[in-house]
């Protein structure tokens, strides 16, 4: 084997995207955290684009394929599930491997609603699903500056990167 691969320390990257349309409702999930809104998000878990964006990482960052091949939207188990709980199962699976989160970086693209003031509730619900610190997780909000769909209000984006680190 390559003598630098042993080198390096056993840490690995992942990113993580998704996508909600706003459809009809009068709340959004996001983060685990339930925000009053004029419109919900179309899906068929609970809508957390967030959390969503966060497996997704987590999931690539240990090349375990993607939330759709874990969860599938054709299995009703699904509808309408909690997204903390589809976090819970990555974590598990994460746990299993041997491997940690060193930290995870967020950003939701929304022009409305506006979740700054959710932040903190946000950090909370996903530290505990996690069981990591608040200083190992940021969540950033900015809107689109009503440019594309999410300046239309047509839905909302989700971005996370994470860093795993193997246990000691
Ligand atoms: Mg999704």
């Amino acid at each position: 084997m390559n003598q630098l691969v042993n080198l390096m320390p056993k840490i690995r990257i992942g990113q993580g995207v998704d996508v909600h349309a706003f459809t009809k409702g009068d709340h959004v999930v996001l983060g685990g955290v339930h925000i009053p809104h004029t419109q919900g998000l179309l899906a068929h878990s609970d809508g957390d684009v967030l959390i969503h964006a966060l497996c997704d990482a987590l999931l690539g960052a240990l090349a375990l394929g993607d939330i759709g091949h874990h969860f599938p939207d054709t299995d009703p188990t699904y509808r309408g599930v909690d997204s903390r709980v589809l976090l819970r199962h990555v974590m598990q699976l994460l746990a299993e491997r041997g491997w940690s989160v060193v930290n995870a970086d967020m950003t939701l693209l929304a022009q409305a609603p506006r979740v700054a003031a959710h932040i903190p509730q946000m950090l909370a619900c996903l530290a505990e699903d996690m069981a990591v610190s608040l200083d190992q997780l940021s969540i950033k909000a900015t809107t689109s500056e009503r440019l594309g769909f999410v300046g239309r209000e047509e839905g909302i984006v989700a971005q996370a990167v994470v860093l795993l680190a193997a246990h000691s």
